[in-house]
């Protein structure tokens, strides 16, 4: 961010965001402004704390119908950041926990800030794996899974997934799966929930999100899946986690906004849907063209099919800053270097589709240009000539 500010250049293109940059859909927002003036009508007090019940069951019906699980396993929050952290509040201090690199860094940030790092195992992963995890050969009581993930744009498909399932099952551990990006998946090798895996209802919980896929951030609203039959020990005795999930939430949330909840809902009705899997196209379009363009210009890629991010590797055995620093005194862009997600991504650098349509004309012209000048070998030179 510092060297972001502090450059010279001006009209920056900026692909470091994770954020959105398209609007509320607009069924969400007629339904907020619709609910917010329902609550000058009528008294509306605390919501549940656990979340309104028609979105809990309507989440059930629209994503887990065909699953044993019930409106009952699924908590209203206001967005994976926060579960990612508060879950840690249901173990002891001395419960092991995983998280894998290159990857989102909340899931080890929260490790650390809660104090855990003698008991947090960090998995690097490989760019022959396309930088995914695989379960190691002993046991971590909790492991954290980001798939589609981010940075590397992506996804574990099923054997994948199906290896972490039965480690967790054979050592009694917990997968907490962050699936901020499920909504972006497109190859259908690729599992849509963690519970299409056989075993997964023993030992998984599922983080989903309205952030990217109906232009949520900036109002918050998420849920997780606590199925009846994942147990953790506490103090001592193993004990389904999904009640003590809800006395957590029963004790420290007072709910997630009613506004916010009925927007939410009206995410999932047929034309909120239809409006969020437009956003959900248009950014998957966006990294596409930006995966193009760079594959073009003779770039080694990964992700944009799963997930809206480009993981692009540096070239001429630049590091991630110095690619960084090239792209934006050259080409005026900001990207975000591979190793501010974990030193296993040094070398690359993610690209978000999270864009306009503007944006991502001006980088692919440039990008063109480049490439033109690469083959006119000017210096620096810029990828592999085409
Ligand atoms: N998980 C991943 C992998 C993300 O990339 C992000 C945001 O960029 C989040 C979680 C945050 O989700 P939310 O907005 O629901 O807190």
């Amino acid at each position: 961010m510092k060297k972001v500010l502090e450059s010279s250049k001006k009209d920056l293109l900026n692909l470091g965001i994770g954020d959105v940059s398209l609007p509320l859909i607009p069924e969400a927002c007629k339904t907020l402004q619709k609910a917010a003036f329902e609550m000058s009508e009528r008294p509306i007090g605390y919501p549940s704390s656990h979340g309104d019940h028609s979105l809990r069951q309507t989440i059930f019906e629209k994503f887990y119908k065909n699953f044993p699980l019930s409106s009952s396993n699924i908590f209203i929050s206001d967005g994976i950041n926060s579960d990612l952290g508060n879950i840690q509040e249901l173990f002891d201090q001395t419960t092991t926990f995983g998280v894998h690199e290159p990857s989102y860094p909340v899931p080890h940030d929260v490790c650390i800030m809660a104090g855990r790092s003698q008991f947090t195992t960090v998995i690097s992963c490989d760019e022959k794996d396309r930088f995914l995890p695989k379960p190691p050969n002993h046991k971590i009581d909790v492991m954290y899974l980001c798939t589609p993930n981010n940075p590397s744009g992506t996804a574990m498909n099923y054997e994948e997934l199906k290896a972490w399932v039965d480690w967790a099952n054979f050592n009694k551990s917990i997968l907490i799966v962050d699936a901020a990006y499920i909504d972006f998946i497109q190859d259908p090798s690729i599992p849509k929930s963690i519970y299409e895996i056989p075993g997964a209802l023993s030992c998984a919980i599922e983080l989903r999100s309205f952030s990217k896929s109906c232009g949520f951030t900036g109002l918050r609203c998420s849920f997780s899946v606590f199925p009846d039959d994942v147990k953790g020990l506490i103090a001592k005795q193993s004990q389904p986690l999904k009640a003590i999930w809800a006395k957590r939430m029963a004790t420290k949330s007072n709910g997630i906004a009613y506004p916010i909840q009925q927007a939410a809902l009206s995410c999932l009705s047929e034309q909120g849907w239809h409006q969020a899997m437009m956003q959900v196209n248009h950014y998957l379009k966006m990294a596409k063209a930006l995966k193009t363009s760079c594959e073009k210009a003779g770039f080694e890629t990964l992700g944009a099919s799963n997930a809206p991010y480009v993981f692009i590797k540096c070239p001429q055995h630049m590091n991630s800053w110095q690619f960084f620093d090239y792209l934006l005194e050259n080409l005026s862009i900001v990207s975000v270097p591979g190793s501010g997600f974990g030193k296993s991504a040094e070398g690359y650098i993610r690209l978000s589709g999270l864009i306009t349509e503007e944006v991502c004309k001006k980088l692919v012209r440039d990008w063109k240009v480049s490439a033109v000048l690469s083959k006119t070998s000017q210096t620096p030179t810029f990828g592999k000539a085409p």
